[in-house]
Order: C-alpha cells, then structure tokens, then sequence
C-alpha cells in the first residue's frame, strides 16, 4: 500500500478476493434461504443464530439443539472463521485491551475494548485502513487498504462479548466474572464507517436487532464517527436510527479543515454542521463533535470562540481529545493552560464539553493510534 500524498482522498476501497460468507452477513430471511439451500430445515437457521447471537457460543459442539450431523455442514457453511488474534495488548490497569485480528486474506484490523464502572464500550473498525488522509491519524497515513465485510465488522464484537463471558476481561462490581455487559459500540477504530455506508448499516442492524437477528443491544449505545461525508451523513438520517453521530470537526474554519481533515476540500465545516444539525433532528440524538487538540495548530482560545458561535443553540456536545502521538508526526497535544481556556470559551457560549481520557494510549489503542502493525 502506498503512502497517500498529503490531501489524497481514497472514497473507493480496492475490489480483491471477498471474505467468506458468514451468517453475520445475513438478514434473518436470508440465512433461512441459505439453510435450506445447504439441504437442512429452516428453522435450523434461527437455532444458528440464537447459538451466535445470544448464546455467544464458540463452535458446532456446544450445539446441542443441532442434530450432530447437521452440525459440520451448517458450521462450514455459515460460521467460516473469519479473524483470528494475532495478539492481545492491556494497559490501564488491564480495562483497556486491544486486538490485533488478521482476517481471511493476511490483512490486519484492530479494535480496543475499555471497562468502565458502568459499561463496557468496544472501539470496532469499519475498514482496513482509511482513505481519509488526515495527517495526525496514524490509520489515515497507512492508506486504504479494504473494506471489512458486514460479518467482519460484528465478529469484533461477537468476540469482544465472548471474551467477556469467559471472564478474560474482569469481574463487575459484585465481583462476579463474566457478568459485565457490552452496551456500546463505538466505530472510532479503522476507517471511515459511512465510506463503507451498506456494510456499516448491515453490521448496525445485526448489533441492534432483538434475537434471533441480532445481539439486541440498544442502538443508542451505538456511535458512528465519520469526518464528515455529507451525503452519507443524510441517508443515515434516512435510515431512522437511534445511534449517535460525531463529526471530526477539529477545526471550525474551512482553512485550517482543509489540511487537518482534507475532506474538507469536498463538504466544507457549514455543508457538515447543517447535516449533523439535520441528522439531530430527526434521530433525536445530540451530536458529538470531535475535536483533537494540537498544541499551536487548532488550539487559540479565538478558534474556541468561532467554534462556539457555531455550536451554540444547536443540539451538541464537544469531545475535546488531548492528541495521541503517531509516528512520524511532528504535532502534540495542546498546553494544559491551553486547553483549559478552550473549554472556557466553549463554556461562556454555553456549549456543553468533556476532555476525552487518553485510554489506551501506552499500547498505541487510543484515538487515531491504530495502524495494525504486524
Ligand atoms: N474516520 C472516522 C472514524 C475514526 S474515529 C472519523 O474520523 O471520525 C477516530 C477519532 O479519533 C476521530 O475523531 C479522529 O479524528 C480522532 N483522531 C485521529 N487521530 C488522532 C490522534 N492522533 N489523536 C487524537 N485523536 C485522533
């Protein structure tokens, strides 16, 4: 893969081989389809995905609703292997880990699960890489590499819960292994969800689809972040979701957007914010606006107050992200005086705003740090 030069957008991910067919592809009538075309009955197709989706179970032996030689065939034609861990990195305390996974053709994918005291949230990648180009973004300067299947993108978190279940990943606060809960799913880690717009969709209704279909989680516990595809952004209005849209804004004027978020050159920051206000609306969410802080690049307490003006009044909130360092780059993140007058200014416009812990940061899991090196 090639670097991109600074600026190149990449919106057409490279066609290769296609990851086997998983059920996790599948609509519910579909995987029926399939079923029957593999010889067995029907209904056989909801046991699979009850055994997939709520039981979380771990191969054709722990399926003992399944007629033993049905099994094999059923396995082998809808729950191929798709990834397998490469390796697990912890940090913080072990709450924070991250999964190097390499699917079926060798390409590596990354996605960070963080325990909080309430929830579980898992950061899932969207594609192999980015075509996005943002020059502080360790993914964007690898360059795009695929677009991850449907079933791809769920089996991060069919694994994550899995994972958790067999208690690699702490007790809750009664102590309990096993018994913390996945609720949220954030697409922050590889990619760019909405430039993978109908496999994002699809993995977004298996997530939230009540079982048999899907895992049933809530779809306000879901975040897609997209630098700001416009057109995208409108038809997942039309989509009539729940989840939560953030927008990577990290600059509120078009000349600097430009060259931190070089889709800028396409959809400039008001063409953006019109659409997240308009996506607001009709989801009912608030949106959050991404903002990483880049010592003396988009951190003047006078961008604080534009930025401000252009929220204010509107149904948002600003994640500020102290920036992670990525290799090569020469930025880093703001001055503590720095950032605090930045939230100042955003306080005086009465726009709400938090500062995004830098979970992950030791094992290069936070915020733009995945590159999925080998
Ligand atoms: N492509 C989508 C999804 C990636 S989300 C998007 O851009 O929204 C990852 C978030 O981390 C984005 O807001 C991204 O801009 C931000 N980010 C990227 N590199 C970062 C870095 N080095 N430090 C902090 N945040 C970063």
């Amino acid at each position: 893969m090639p670097k991109p030069l600074p600026g190149e957008l990449t919106f057409a991910a490279p066609r290769g081989a296609k990851p086997p067919r998983h059920l996790a592809d599948l609509t519910a009538t579909e995987r029926r389809e399939v079923v029957a075309e593999l010889g067995e009955k029907p209904f056989r197709a909801d046991q699979l995905s009850r055994q997939y989706f709520s039981r979380l179970s771990a191969g054709p032996d722990e399926w003992t609703d399944i007629p033993a030689a049905s099994r094999a065939k059923l396995a082998e034609g809808l729950l191929p292997e798709l990834m397998t861990v490469v390796r697990n990195v912890s940090c913080d305390d072990d709450s924070t880990r991250k999964t190097l996974w390499k699917l079926f053709d060798g390409v590596l994918v990354e996605s960070v699960l963080m325990r909080y005291p309430d929830r579980v949230t898992m950061c899932i990648s969207s594609q192999a890489g980015c075509g996005m180009n943002c020059p502080f973004c360790a993914t964007g300067q690898a360059g795009l590499t695929r677009n991850l299947s449907t079933a791809e993108i769920v089996e991060q978190i069919a694994a994550g819960m899995r994972s958790i279940k067999a208690g690699e990943f702490g007790a809750d606060a009664s102590g309990e292994a096993g018994a913390v809960r996945l609720s949220n799913v954030v697409f922050m880690g590889m990619g760019e969800p909405l430039a993978n717009y109908k496999r994002v969709i699809a993995a977004i209704r298996r997530l939230t689809d009540p079982a048999p279909g899907g895992f049933g989680l809530s779809q306000r516990g879901i975040t897609v972040s997209t630098v700001g595809l416009v057109p995208a952004i409108n038809r997942l209005a039309d989509e009539e979701l729940s989840v939560r849209l953030a927008v990577s804004l990290h600059a509120p004027d078009d000349e600097l957007r430009d060259t931190l978020v070089p889709v800028n050159t396409r959809w400039r920051v008001a063409e953006v914010l019109d659409a997240a206000w308009d996506y607001a609306e009709r989801s009912g969410r608030r949106i959050s606006i991404e903002y990483a802080l880049i010592k003396d690049i988009n951190d003047q307490a006078w961008r604080a107050d534009l930025l401000g003006r252009l929220l204010k009044n509107h149904r948002a909130h600003v994640n500020l992200i102290p920036l992670n360092p990525t290799p090569g780059s020469k930025w880093t993140a703001s001055r503590p005086e720095d950032e605090r007058e930045f939230v100042r200014q955003l306080k005086l416009h009465g726009v709400p705003v938090t500062v995004r812990d830098t979970r992950g940061q030791e094992i290069d899991g936070a915020c733009g740090q995945l590159a999925a090196a080998g």
